[in-house]
C-alpha cells in the first residue's frame, strides 16, 4: 500500500531541528513523494519536566503557534496541511505535559513514551528491566490521562531516543502479553499507534523484515489499533527513508482502513 500522508515532522521552531526544516522545503518534499496530507508536530510540553526544562522551555506555546497561520494558508486540497505537536510525558505528575487549553489548540496530538534520554532518572541507563518498566509506565500513564481524548498516535512507541545501548533489547523484554494489554487500550481509546520510519534508516528490505518492530505492530493490529506514518524528519534529508512507509504497510498487510481516520 502506498502511504500518502506523513504527521511526523519537525520544523525549524524544534530546538532539535535544522535550519533546512522549513515549510517550504516540506512541500517540495511532499509533492516529490506524492504525499496528500503532512502534519507538522513541533516539540511542545511543559516547561518544567524534570530533565527537559531548558528544551521545553525553548518552546512556549505562542512559539509553537506562529506556525498554525502559515500551516492554514498554504494547505491545498492536494496537499492538506494540519498543524500538530509531539509533546511529553511528564513523570512526576505522572500525565501527559500539556493541558486542555493548549491541546485544543493543534488538529492533532502525539505522545512518545519513549524519550528516556530525557525525562527518565539517569540512573535507570544501563538497568535494562528499569528502562522497560519506565516506558510501559509512560504508556499506560499516556494512555489513562484526562486529556487521552485530544491523544491521536503514540509517537515512535518503545523507539528509546538516544538510547546509549541497542534499544530493540528493550522491545524484545516485553513480552507478547504486555504488548496485548497495552494495545487493546490503545484501541479501546482510539489512539492511532505511529510506525515512525526513522528507525529504517541504514536497513535493507530484509533486515526490515525480520526486525522486531515488524511483530510489535503486528501485536496491535491483532488488538484493532489504527496506524499513522511519520518521518520524524528534523532536517530536508529525513525523507531518504520514508519509501520504508510502503514496504512496512505491505509487511502489516495494511489497509486504508487500518489507517488513523485523520490520514485516510
Ligand atoms: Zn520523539
Ligand atoms: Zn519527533
Amino acid at each position: 500500500m502506498k502511504i500518502t500522508h506523513d504527521f511526523h515532522v519537525h520544523t525549524t521552531l524544534s530546538l532539535c531541528a535544522n535550519e533546512t526544516a522549513t515549510v517550504d522545503n516540506y512541500l517540495a518534499i511532499a509533492k516529490r513523494l506524492g504525499l496528500k496530507k503532512m502534519g507538522f508536530s513541533d516539540h511542545f510540553g511543559k516547561p518544567d519536566i524534570s530533565g527537559a526544562r531548558g528544551f521545553y522551555r525553548a518552546h512556549p506555546l505562542e512559539h509553537n503557534l506562529s506556525l498554525k497561520p502559515i500551516v492554514r494558508e498554504r494547505s491545498t486540497p492536494e496537499l492538506q496541511l494540519y498543524f500538530g505537536c509531539e509533546t511529553e510525558y511528564f513523570p512526576l505528575h505522572r500525565d501527559v505535559a500539556i493541558t486542555e487549553a493548549e491541546a485544543e489548540q493543534f488538529d492533532f496530538i502525539t505522545v512518545p513514551n519513549s524519550h528516556t534520554h530525557m525525562i527518565m532518572p539517569k540512573d535507570y541507563i544501563g538497568n535494562y528491566q528499569k528502562h522497560v518498566d519506565f516506558m510501559i509506565q509512560a504508556y499506560e500513564d499516556t494512555l489513562n490521562s484526562p486529556v487521552s481524548r485530544y491523544i491521536t498516535a503514540m509517537a515512535h512507541p518503545f523507539d528509546a531516543v538516544c538510547c546509549p545501548y541497542d534499544y530493540k533489547i528493550l522491545i524484545r523484554m516485553i513480552s507478547d502479553d504486555q504488548f496485548k494489554r497495552l494495545f487493546d487500550k490503545t484501541a479501546e481509546k482510539g489512539i492511532a499507534v505511529e510506525i515512525n520510519t526513522s528507525y529504517t534508516k541504514g536497513m535493507t528490505p530484509q533486515e526490515i523484515a525480520d526486525d522486531v518492530h515488524i511483530p510489535m505492530f503486528l501485536l496491535a493490529k491483532e488488538c484493532g489499533c489504527k496506524f499513522i506514518f511519520g518521518s520524524d524528519a528534523h532536517d530536508d534529508q529525513h525523507h531518504a527513508c520514508f519509501a520504508n512507509a510502503d514496504l512496512i504497510a505491505d509487511l502489516l498487510s495494511l489497509h486504508e482502513e487500518d489507517l488513523a481516520e485523520i490520514c485516510r
